[in-house]
């Protein structure tokens, strides 16, 4: 058991993670950039240490500052959260040499899966399905010319080592293909240092289905169903949901004995979500594997009743799964929207600033994980996401009754919101009746 973890991350998921460590008698390190000096996981750890300035490769993504704030500290693990180094298999590798606990899964497993392209590969050798596209990395002009040509438009060119919706292009026929390449392998460089580009099939209007899996370190694999995750802008989500309303018990039990199969390939452990494409007739393609807790993990909690940071603190730990497949059940509805610092009306350009006002929701079946207070001041810095909220009730409707009214009490002053977009989105007659796919946000202007 892990008896002092230093949090290598900020804002919310820093604080539910130090919450986690409270509950299981982990004492905590939080650490901390010039810019985030008032902020809340600051405040609330055992001990906060500051990293540097606020530019994030001096702080958040300074692996010797923080192995040294480790050191400092004698913190014997380290949570990444998400974002940041949660990917980074050279952090996990240097954690391991330090003799710090990484709150994660092997490096080698990171560095599989981090590798789209080659997991990609991996998979299908797996067995399990694929979105049809380029074997690995597409390395010249005239070779994407030929496997565009090969699969068919519209294509997607995607960084091998991508994330965060970046570095991906959608070409609609062969005169837009060599402009898509140079802008995505342009993105790929600024934010992930790696061009690799790789090409697949455009998948009409399918849903994004994502499987949550759990793995010890000695083999036990078990997954905890889906979320749903088809309202997103450029590639972003912005609402969540679980259980998917599409979702059947023998489509899921497919799609879970898939995912397990593709954390079993690459010799994972800790808490990890299998995304998959599903096309409206209920076929589904691995589309990657992130090595990490997932911002929206909230809602397969609410549904399982599976604390999953206190899963990720246990099986770093070195302990066993407590329970298996047949002991998971799923129990009611869940849904969570992205609460964001910026203006719909402006394409929803940032919104940094400082909050005057702060009222947020409450009452049965509402939870918030946030790390803003009143007076607390949004930086340029870092990730704009002022909360999360997340409503569960035992039905889907009655799930958006709470979350419409959770909403509609929810008052930030200071800095523009998402709030009122959210709100004629959860309104949505065909958010009601769940008829929406991945290209729904894109397709329709839901504020009017
Ligand atoms: P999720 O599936 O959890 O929603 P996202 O792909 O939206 O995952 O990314 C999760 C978080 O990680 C987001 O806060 C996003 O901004 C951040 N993120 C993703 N990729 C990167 C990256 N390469 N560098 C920094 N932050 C990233
Ligand atoms: P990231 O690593 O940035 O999260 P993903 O590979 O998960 O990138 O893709 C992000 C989103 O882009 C998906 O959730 C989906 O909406 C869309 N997308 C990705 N690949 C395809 C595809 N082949 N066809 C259609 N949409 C896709
Ligand atoms: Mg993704």
């Amino acid at each position: 058991m892990l008896s002092k973890v230093l949090i290598a991350n900020r804002g919310e998921i820093a604080v539910r993670i130090i919450r986690a460590c409270r509950e299981l008698g982990i004492r905590t390190v939080a650490v901390f950039s010039e810019a985030d000096r008032g902020s809340l996981h600051a405040q609330i750890a055992d001990e906060a240490v500051c990293i540097g300035p606020a530019a994030t490769k001096d702080s958040y993504l300074n692996i010797n500052a923080i192995l040294a704030a480790c050191e400092l500290t004698g913190a014997d693990g380290v949570h990444p959260g998400f974002g940041f180094l949660s990917e980074n298999a050279q952090f996990a590798k240097t954690c391991r040499r330090c003799g710090v606990a990484f709150v994660g899964p092997n490096a080698e497993s990171i560095e599989m899966m981090g590798d789209k392209a080659r997991a990609k590969d991996t998979m299908k050798k797996a067995g399990v399905p694929v979105v049809p596209g380029s074997d690995g990395i597409v390395r010249t002009l005239e070779e994407a010319y030929e496997i565009a040509d090969g699969i068919g438009y519209p294509v997607m060119v995607k960084a091998s080592a991508g994330g965060g919706g970046r570095g991906i292009r959608l070409v609609n026929d062969e005169s837009e293909l060599e402009n898509a390449i140079v802008t995505a392998r342009q993105e790929a460089l600024q934010f992930f240092g790696n061009d690799e580009i790789y090409m697949e099939k455009f998948i009409v209007n399918p849903r994004h289905i994502e499987i949550q899996v759990l793995a010890d370190q000695y083999g036990n694999v078990v997954h905890l169903g889906e979320r749903d995750c088809s309202l997103q802008r450029r590639n972003q989500k912005v609402l969540e949901e679980a259980p998917s309303p599409v979702m059947t018990e023998e489509l899921r039990a497919r799609m879970g004995e898939a995912a397990v199969k593709a954390a079993k390939a690459c010799g994972y452990w800790n808490a990890g979500t299998v995304e998959f494409l599903v096309d409206n007739s209920s076929n589904f393609y691995f589309m990657e594997m992130n090595t990490r807790i997932q911002v929206e993990h909230p809602i397969t909690e609410l549904v399982t009743g599976v604390d999953l940071v206190k899963q990720q603190l246990l099986i770093a730990g070195g302990e066993k799964l407590s329970f298996r497949q047949e002991d998971v059940r799923l129990t009611g509805h869940a849904i969570e929207c992205r609460v964001n610092a910026e203006n719909p009306k402006f394409n929803f350009r940032p919104s940094p600033g400082k909050i005057t006002a702060l009222h947020l929701p409450g009452g049965p079946g509402v939870r918030i994980d946030s790390a803003v207070y009143q007076g607390y001041e949004i930086t340029p810095y870092y990730d704009n996401m002022i909360a999360k909220l997340i409503a569960y009730a035992p039905d889907r409707e009655q799930a958006i009754m709470k979350m419409k009214w959770a909403l509609a009490e929810f008052l930030v002053e200071g800095v523009d919101t998402n709030i009122d977009f959210q709100l004629s989105l959860i309104r949505d007659p065909d958010f009601e009746s769940a008829n929406y796919d991945i290209g729904f946000l894109n397709r329709k202007n839901v504020m009017n």
